[in-house]
């Protein structure tokens, strides 16, 4: 007999989304171009994702009597953000198929245990430990050295709830930082590059990952990503090799992120795991025009039994941020006809009203002969927008 918890949905049914921001937004999109429908789950009444589909939940994740009635409206369930709270993915898994399972999040929601996980398979991460107090992390730096990084093992997300420790930095104030929280310290890793493999998996276990991504973060969020990353054959190799194992392991189904370290190491380069995010990825945007099948699609999908669809890229892919800039204010996109006269650049926009600093407003790809050029591409179309404040 055919497991209820393996759907198979076809045009018609419903995707129920907890989360309503770009990436739930982007999702929808993807699910309806094959004639799947979205239901999104968010606290938030400003959600982008509410823009682009006919049935909303606005609610907290904790109102049990929302969650049934969305649960009821809904064929199978996925989350656009990591820390959706345990306890709500569970009680909808009693209900509907959940897909990552949530057993997924207990083990990415925690940085030591994604840590201890990752390590658990043989693959490197920065050394690390757990810290629990001040008197920890004195101890702790004995062994790891410094610089290093203080982290809370929970919610951390964008540089939140992390702090940098130097020669000169006294670990209680280091400690009370991050809030006094339970905390992991991890030595700082001297990096050539940051790199990510976003890999699908579906129920039947196929696995198709996108070419290695190569990143770069200012202040902590994603400035730009190029496709293809400038590693040799051996690292791309490496790195495809962590993200599909990460994948296997977790028996995951829909899309993760890996994202990693590459590091010198003698005449070659070694691997290290950053972090794993259980959901479609900033680092993924590029595939949205850029590769066959978009990450969008391919989580959606996956989660909904259907065959993966080819992850080759179309050629040398830039993605660049649109982040905003200054106070909370409400605020208009000036420039889109400028941005939108080169050909070869595609703009997205999320939709959101409120403007601030750093927050993630869009993002813009273009595909060039090469991925220097599309990365000047990407900036000189973005170069074109700006926000003005609305009257
Ligand atoms: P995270 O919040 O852990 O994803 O970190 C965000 C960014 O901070 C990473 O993409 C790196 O650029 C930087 N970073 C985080 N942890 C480390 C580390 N242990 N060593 C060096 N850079 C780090």
């Amino acid at each position: 007999m055919a497991d209820p918890n393996i759907p198979q949905l076809r045009p018609g049914a419903t995707i129920g989304i907890l989360g309503g921001g770009q990436l739930g937004r982007m999702l929808a999109m993807a699910a309806a171009r094959l004639g799947l429908h979205c239901h999104i789950y968010c606290p938030d009444k400003e959600s982008p994702a509410f823009d682009v589909v006919r049935r909303i939940s606005q609610a907290e994740y904790g109102d049990g009597n929302a969650l049934a009635k969305f649960a009821d409206a809904v064929d199978v369930i996925t989350y656009e953000f990591e820390n959706v709270p345990v306890e709500t993915a569970g009680f909808l898994a009693r209900r509907r198929p959940v897909w990552p399972d949530p057993n997924v999040l207990a083990t990415t929601q925690d940085r030591l245990s994604e840590k201890q996980f990752v390590t658990s398979l043989g693959f490197q991460t920065a050394a690390f430990a757990e810290i629990n107090n001040a008197e920890d992390l004195t101890r702790a730096l004995e062994k790891i050295g410094r610089p290093s990084v203080l982290k809370t093992r929970r919610f951390g997300y964008d540089g939140k709830g992390q702090t940098k420790i130097v020669a000169a930095t006294d670990p209680a104030l280091a400690f009370s930082e991050v809030g006094a929280e339970p905390s992991i310290l991890e030595a700082f890793v001297p990096f050539e590059r940051e790199i990510s493999v976003i890999a699908a998996r579906g129920h039947d276990g196929r696995i198709a990952s996108f070419d290695v991504t190569e990143n770069e973060h200012g202040d902590h969020i994603l400035r730009r990503s190029l496709v293809p990353a400038a590693v040799n054959v051996a690292v791309a190799a490496e790195a495809r090799r962590i993200a599909e194992r990460i994948a296997d392991a977790l028996k995951y189904v829909g899309v993760l992120a890996v994202e990693m370290f590459v590091v010198p190491n003698g005449a070659g380069h070694k691997v290290l795991v950053n972090e794993i995010a259980p959901r479609v990825h900033n680092s993924g945007h590029w595939t949205l025009g850029g590769a066959a099948t978009s990450q969008f699609e391919q989580h959606v999908r996956a989660i909904c039994g259907l065959p993966l669809g080819a992850p080759a890229p179309h050629g040398p892919t830039a993605m660049v941020n649109l982040l905003g800039s200054g106070s909370d204010r409400a605020a208009q996109l000036l420039g889109l006809e400028d941005a939108l006269r080169d050909p070869g650049a595609h703009v997205h926009v999320y939709g959101k009203r409120r403007v601030f600093e750093r927050r993630k407003m869009g993002h813009l790809t273009a595909i060039a002969p090469d991925a220097e050029s599309a990365l000047e591409r990407g900036r000189a179309a973005r170069a074109a927008l700006s926000w003005v404040c609305e009257t």
